[in-house]
């Protein structure tokens, strides 16, 4: 069985053929695809989407741009307004009637934003990361430039339960960082193209290794849209480099999605 750790299934380039694209997953071999939130929008349509396919696991959390919504004139692009502390509420509401597979995702960006931003960006992931915590639930993480100051922030507060999202930072953190805390780095489907994406599958501690796709982003194949079968490629790639069979690989993979997200 595969496992896609990080998707958006609710992006709008999935709404002409959503249920083809469930079902070619589903037809790949996945049995859980779990669907991170970004804002209040994208969070109560995943707990609906949860509800109807088994597949969907839901992930809701507050994207670091989202987080700050309240300062527009430093983010470069339009983001949503919205009552932040009001949807940190919602999420320890949901979190809390155990509807969650995760708090996801959160962190922290400072590719598009600048130190300005960064104090506003800080009480929302910690304020996440509380509720994960008092749940005994994973946290999914974005960060981006700022990989050093977001695994400070999750030392500090004792999280055992992190999957980093798309890592961008350096190979020896990662690897640094997996062997010390157990935290897991979810490997995207481009790894095919991409050498830092090579490089954490083969150095990172094969326990700590969980597969996403980032969909619609992210695809192996440049200018395509992404989707969550296009884990499966991932697979084989690492038991390429392992010398194992991709069935192998793919347990692996399994097991360490059922250690992170399922089994307490
Ligand atoms: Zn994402």
């Amino acid at each position: 069985m595969y496992v896609d750790v990080h998707s958006h299934l609710t992006h709008k380039d999935f709404a002409p053929d959503f249920e083809a694209v469930v079902q070619r997953a589903s037809d790949a071999g996945l049995s859980a695809i779990i669907v991170n939130g970004l804002e209040p929008e994208s969070n109560r349509r995943i707990l609906e989407l949860s509800k109807l396919y088994p597949i969907i696991k839901p992930a809701l959390g507050i994207y670091p741009l989202d987080a700050i919504n309240h300062l527009p004139d430093l983010i470069p692009f339009p983001v949503k307004t919205f009552d932040v502390d009001q949807e940190i509420a919602f999420i320890a509401s949901q979190a809390k009637a155990g509807h969650l597979i995760a708090i996801g995702e959160c962190g922290l960006d400072g590719h598009w934003v600048g130190p300005e931003t960064f104090a506003a960006q800080e009480r929302v992931f910690e304020a996440l990361i509380d509720i994960a915590v008092s749940h005994d639930i994973p946290l999914i993480i974005h960060t981006r430039k700022l990989e050093e100051r977001s695994m400070e922030i999750l030392a500090a507060h004792k999280v055992t339960k992190v999957d980093f999202h798309c890592y961008g930072g350096k190979t020896k953190l990662a690897v640094d960082a997996a062997e010390k805390h157990g935290w897991y780095f979810s490997i995207p489907a481009n790894s095919n193209r991409d050498g830092a994406f090579q490089k954490l599958l083969k150095n990172l501690p094969e326990d700590q290794v969980l597969t996403e796709t980032d969909c619609p982003y992210l695809p192996p194949e440049k200018g395509t849209r992404n989707e969550p079968k296009n884990v499966v490629g991932t697979v084989n790639l690492w038991a390429e480099y392992k010398g194992w069979t991709p069935e192998e690989a793919r347990a692996k993979v399994w097991q360490n999605y059922q250690r992170l997200f399922v089994k307490a």
